[in-house]
């Protein structure tokens, strides 16, 4: 099932998402879903309160070397960033038509459990690292806008603010 994406302007994207407690066939159709969504957006990466959800769930495909490869990931967390950091130029499903460069660690290391409740370790560079670190955001209720320096944010503020005068608030 393909969700509605929420924009920003609501309230859910702000929201820290609670931890899955269960592992359950709730749960693996959500993600099914989420991936579903995130696909049918041409998207890489996608929270699950980005569809109004607020359980800490992403999904990530970041389709290294033009190969698809879905991570499905319950409760995740970085466990390892590199000092080395890199601009990378971002977008979000949530905030259509914005883009623009935003610095984080180059190399994570991420920990989480997989739809099948087990633990998986992701070590991550290039696109995958920025997926994962946006989505993992998401879940915190941190938006990428909020990783941009003051400058840029202001770069952005009147596309910002039209996106949130179009917002309904679910
Ligand atoms: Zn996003």
């Amino acid at each position: 099932m393909i969700y509605e994406i929420r924009k920003h302007g609501d309230p859910v994207l702000r929201k820290k998402s609670e931890p899955v407690t269960e592992i359950n066939e709730e749960i693996r159709t959500l993600l099914d879903d989420m991936a579903e969504t995130m696909y049918a957006s041409s998207g890489v990466g996608l929270a699950a309160n980005q569809i109004g959800i607020a359980k800490r769930l992403i999904t990530v495909d970041a389709g290294i070397d033009g190969e698809s490869k879905i991570h499905k990931l319950v409760n995740p967390r970085i466990t390892q960033k590199s000092k080395e950091k890199k601009d990378f130029e971002e977008g979000c499903l949530s905030f259509p038509g914005i883009i623009e460069k935003i610095e984080r660690p180059a190399q994570i290391t991420v920990q989480a459990k997989n739809e099948f409740s087990e633990d998986v370790e992701i070590h991550a560079q290039g696109l995958l690292a920025v997926a994962l670190q946006h989505e993992i955001d998401h879940i915190d209720g941190v938006t990428f806008v909020q990783r941009m320096t003051p400058v840029k944010r202001l770069l952005h503020k009147k596309e910002l603010k039209e996106l949130k005068n179009r917002a309904v608030p679910k």
